[in-house]
C-alpha cells in the first residue's frame, strides 16, 4: 500500500508539474457549499455523536469519532480540499489507488489532500449540484479514507446518515427580488452546544451567515462565551428603497464556570441590492427578545 501511495503522489507530482492549471480553488456556489461543510464538518458530526446518534450502528459510531479525530487534527492545515479538472486532466480521476468515484478522491493517509472532480459540481443549467448536506456526506466519505478505511459502501452508509439529519433540519427562507431568487438557508443542529449553520444563496454568491450571527450574540454574564445557537422563525420583509430585513428568533446557550445558561435574542440582518443587482449583507444586530 505504502508504494501505491507513494506512486499515487509521484503521478500527482508530474501531472502538476505538467499542468499549471490542473488545481484550482473553485469560488461558485457548490465549492463554497464543500468549503463550508468541511469547515462545520466537526460540529455535522457532533450532532450525531452527542445527541441521539443519528441511527448509526456501534461500528459506525466508532468510525465517525475516528473521523472527527482526523478533520481536527488537520485542523491548521491549509488547502486540505482542492479541485481538479477532470476534462484538463482526463486520467487524473482514474488514476486513483482507492477510490472509483468520479466526484472527488483522496489517499488513505491523514495528510492526503482531498481532490474534487470540478466538472461534475453544476448541472447543466449551471445550478449548484452539491448542496451543504451532499458536500458534508462526501467529506464525511473522504475523511473516512484518510482516517484509514478503504470502503467506499461503509464511509457512504455514514455519509448519508449525517447527511440526512442534516436535510431534515433545513429550513429555508426565500426571497424573489425581480427575476432573482435568494434564500437563506439555516441548519439547526438540534443542540444547544453547536452553532447553527446559516447561509445566503443568491444567484451569484453564496455567504456564510453562522460567524456573523454568533458574533452578535451577547451572553447576559460578561465572563460567559457562547457555547451554541439556533435560529428560529425567520421572516424576510421590505426595508426602504432597495433594502431587504431578515429577522428571526435566535436561542443561545452561554458557557461560564461550566454551567450553561439559555438565553434568547431577536435577530435582525439587514441587506441592499448593489451595484450588480445581488443581495449583500449590510450588518447583523441582535436585541433582548422581548418575551425571553
Ligand atoms: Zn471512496
Amino acid at each position: 500500500m505504502k508504494l501505491a501511495i507513494i506512486l499515487f503522489n509521484l503521478l500527482f507530482s508530474i501531472f502538476v508539474l505538467a499542468g499549471g492549471s490542473l488545481v484550482g480553488n473553485g469560488s461558485g456556489v457548490s465549492e463554497q457549499n464543500i468549503i463550508f461543510a468541511y469547515s462545520a464538518l466537526i460540529d455535522s458530526i457532533d450532532q450525531c455523536i452527542s445527541g441521539p446518534n443519528c441511527g448509526l450502528t456501534d461500528l459506525e459510531l466508532t468510525q465517525l469519532q475516528k473521523i472527527r479525530a482526523v478533520r481536527l487534527a488537520n485542523a491548521s492545515r491549509s488547502n486540505v480540499i482542492q479541485f481538479v479538472s477532470e476534462s484538463q486532466s482526463p486520467e487524473f480521476f482514474e488514476l486513483s489507488v482507492i477510490e472509483q468515484h468520479r466526484i472527488a478522491k483522496t489517499g488513505l493517509t491523514s495528510d492526503s489532500p482531498i481532490y474534487f472532480n470540478s466538472d461534475v459540481l453544476y448541472l447543466s443549467d449551471g445550478v449548484a449540484e452539491i448542496d451543504f448536506p451532499l458536500a458534508t456526506a462526501i467529506l464525511i466519505h473522504e475523511v473516512g479514507h484518510q482516517a484509514g478505511n478503504p470502503d467506499h459502501a461503509f464511509l457512504d452508509g455514514i455519509g448519508a446518515k449525517i447527511r440526512y439529519a442534516l436535510t431534515s433540519k433545513q429550513v429555508t427562507y426565500n426571497l424573489s427580488v425581480d427575476s432573482d431568487r435568494n434564500s437563506i438557508q439555516i441548519f439547526n443542529y438540534g443542540s444547544l452546544t453547536i452553532r447553527s449553520q446559516a447561509f445566503l444563496t443568491t444567484s451569484k454568491a453564496k455567504v456564510s451567515l453562522g460567524h456573523r450571527i454568533g458574533g452578535a450574540l451577547n451572553c447576559s454574564s460578561p465572563d460567559a462565551r457562547i457555547a451554541g445557537f439556533e435560529v428560529w422563525n425567520g421572516h424576510w420583509e421590505s426595508a426602504g428603497q432597495s433594502g431587504y430585513r431578515f429577522t428571526a428568533w435566535v436561542r443561545f446557550s452561554c458557557l461560564s464556570a461550566g454551567q450553561l445558561q439559555i438565553q434568547r435574542a431577536d435577530l435582525g440582518m439587514n441587506f441592499n441590492l448593489n451595484s450588480e443587482g445581488d443581495l449583500e449583507l449590510l450588518d447583523v444586530g441582535t436585541k433582548e427578545a422581548a418575551n425571553p
